[in-house]
């Protein structure tokens, strides 16, 4: 395992809409124990592929002692609204405030190929958007209402 170095704001890299996952093979799997590697050293929730430089499917969540890894994830179902504070390892200086559904539905896919289905509510649920959203080139700093300076 090796840790990556993690692409900050203003590098095109993060604007990009990233490719899905075709081949769950050995290449996947290293670039998922890299993330994880990345993520753990860095203290974050998530981490998206795009962030260390990949513009692949790819996520990682983990939240209350788990640990999730998302390949192709979709949202299928959100249901409510809520505002809370969002920070991200791309983003240095500031976090902010944004509204997200409350509740939401996601599939994906674990590092086998094998389909999961997700649901997820509140603060866990804003992670996953969170990082969903990198895969589309979406920081959370282009949805924000309030800017909070560190
Ligand atoms: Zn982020």
């Amino acid at each position: 395992m090796a840790k990556r170095n993690i692409v900050k704001m203003g590098d095109p890299l993060l604007r990009k809409i990233c490719k899905p996952v075709e081949c769950f093979d050995q290449k996947l799997w290293q670039l998922l124990d890299d993330m994880k590697e990345t993520l753990d050293s860095a203290e974050g929730l998530g981490l998206a592929a795009p962030q260390v430089g990949m513009l692949k499917r790819v996520c990682i969540v983990e939240y209350d002692n788990k640990y999730y890894e998302l390949i192709n994830p979709v949202l299928i179902k959100s249901k409510g609204r809520c505002v809370d504070n969002e920070g991200c390892l791309s983003v240095e200086g500031f976090r902010g405030l944004v509204e997200r559904p409350k509740a939401i539905d996601v599939e994906y896919f674990d590092r086998h190929g094998q389909k999961v289905a997700l649901h997820a509510e509140g603060y866990f649920a804003r992670v996953f958007l969170h990082e969903m959203d990198h895969l589309d080139g979406i920081l959370f700093a282009d949805k924000m209402t309030k800017k909070i300076m560190d």
